[in-house]
């Protein structure tokens, strides 16, 4: 049945004249589901395969955690028929965006909710966003994004074959990372939480002491760090997104190791999420042998 504007349904002749005119409604289209990041966004376009459109709202190069929505994306955010963002305060610039069009009853799936969140105890107790970095994160949250999906879309789609992809892609970093006699690290930020508890790596500490790139950190925190450094032996610095270019390179420096930028917060020239997880595998192996 056609909806009738309520101002319309005046009376029965108007509604008769209505019928009479309308032609029959085009096929409906396909439901639009919007996906705040890239990575999710490519888990999210391999579950739901050619059954609905995928639109990406934040660019790919973009830092996620500071990214402010134009007047076009909180069109696209109010038009979709369903929102799968990170949640755990990720997308800082989208919470009021998101939270506006959740009230105005356009449905939201944080996958961030549906993990074992990492919490990381600082001056206050927060869990660590970057879920996407262990592919075991989002096999666990598959079920509930599955059924969110299929609520809001009258889709009926199935987690099966990409919790098996998923499930491969962790063998397969897990192969890779078999072959570091030891794995200890220092990221940019607090971002390889999940990455190093996954997959036996030790996260010594940061440049920049948080667990978003909106976090600064201070010289003397500068300074522990290279202390720590020294006494663990790290063989490289991991920089990328947010990080100050000089700072990561002057530490190396003084260190005399390498600094090398990872691609940890966007799909970059990675064409999908198994490239994404396995490139970042591949250069911190590189990295560390
Ligand atoms: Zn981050």
């Amino acid at each position: 049945m056609r909806m009738i504007p309520k101002s319309l349904a005046l009376g029965a002749g108007i509604i008769a004249l209505l019928a009479a005119c309308s032609a029959k409604p085009a096929e409906t289209a396909r439901p639009n589901i919007v996906v705040t990041y890239s990575v999710l966004g490519s888990v999210v376009s391999d579950l739901v395969g050619d059954s609905a459109t995928v639109t990406v709202l934040i660019p790919d190069g973009q830092d996620p955690h500071e990214f402010q929505p134009s007047a076009r994306d909180i069109e696209t955010i109010n038009n979709a028929s369903i929102v799968i963002s990170n949640g755990l305060d990720f997308e800082e610039g989208l919470l009021e965006v998101l939270a506006t069009a959740e009230s105005n009853g356009v449905p939201q799936f944080r996958v961030g909710n549906s993990i074992t969140q990492r919490v990381v105890e600082g001056e206050h107790v927060v869990a660590d966003p970057h879920i996407w970095l262990s592919p075991m994160n989002f096999i666990q949250a598959l079920p509930a994004l599955t059924s969110a999906l299929n609520d809001a879309t009258g889709l009926a789609l199935d987690a099966t074959t990409e919790v098996e992809e998923l499930t491969q892609i962790d063998r397969d970093i897990l192969a890779k990372m078999k072959t570091l006699s030891s794995c200890v690290m220092v990221s940019g930020h607090d971002e390889l939480g999940y990455f190093a508890d996954h997959y036996g790596c030790t996260v010594i500490g940061a440049i920049i002491p948080g667990l978003s790139t909106t976090s600064e950190g201070t010289a003397k925190q500068l300074a522990v760090l290279k202390e720590l450094a020294i006494a663990n032996k790290v063989k490289a610095i991991f920089t990328g997104l947010g990080t100050p270019q000089n700072v990561a390179d002057q530490l190396a420096n003084e260190l005399n190791i390498k600094a090398v930028t990872l691609s940890t917060h966007y799909l970059h020239d990675a064409a999908n999420y198994r490239e994404f997880m396995l490139n970042l595998a591949n250069q911190i192996v590189d990295a560390l042998k």
